[in-house]
């Protein structure tokens, strides 16, 4: 019997099973679309509009061809564990209810594609399809009820002090520019208001 086979409750005899894709829809914006896909600046080129500089500066002298960034996709630089971790817990509870899964994904609508910051960090598109990959269920398992230890203490005492890890909080950049509940953290009022 082979993975895509189990055993008929009624009468023992192999069965073949369904296999699920599962995919998650996320509104995220170009930072995070970025480093989930790992798209990194790797030089400058002139613009292929051919544009040039109309003044001098640092930039370039007057008259000169326009510099525009060249972004590259490099997945070494891809960093998308959140995403990782929450659809892989999603697949573990699915299987536990026998539902099989096949592929993950998460399909992302860009909250900021088609503007000028979008595309300052290499997103053109407005929307991508991520592929997950799968995670050892033991380290799923064991991060997510960690999780949910911490939650149900914090809710006991009615606070908690330990802040996101390194990772969870993107190094630090979270903390300072997209953590909606950075003001009632103290190492986002610490990353915000340096107090
Ligand atoms: S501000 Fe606090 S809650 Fe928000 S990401 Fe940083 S450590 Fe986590």
């Amino acid at each position: 019997m082979d993975g895509s086979q189990k055993p008929c409750p009624k009468c023992g005899k192999a069965m073949k099973v369904k296999s699920w894709s599962l995919t998650d829809l996320k509104n995220w914006g170009s930072y995070r679309v970025a480093k989930a896909l790992g798209i990194v600046e790797t030089g400058k080129q002139p613009d292929p509009s051919g544009a040039t500089y109309k003044k001098s500066g640092y930039w370039g002298k007057a008259g000169t061809p326009k510099m525009v960034p060249v972004f590259q996709r490099m997945p070494q630089e891809a960093d998308n564990w959140e995403a990782e971790m929450q659809l892989n817990r999603y697949r573990v509870m699915l299987e536990d209810r026998g539902v099989p899964i096949k592929r993950m994904q998460v399909q992302v609508t860009v909250r900021d594609g088609g503007l000028a910051v979008a595309r300052s960090r290499g997103i053109e598109r407005n929307t991508y399809m991520i592929a997950i990959p799968e995670i050892d269920n033991e380290e799923i398992l064991e991060y997510f009820d960690s999780k949910a230890t911490d939650l149900a203490e914090a809710m006991e005492q009615g606070s908690w002090s330990i802040p996101c890890t390194e990772k969870e909080s993107w190094e630090g950049v979270r903390c300072s520019r997209f953590c909606e509940v950075a003001r009632n953290c103290p190492k986002g009022l610490l990353a915000q208001t340096g107090e």
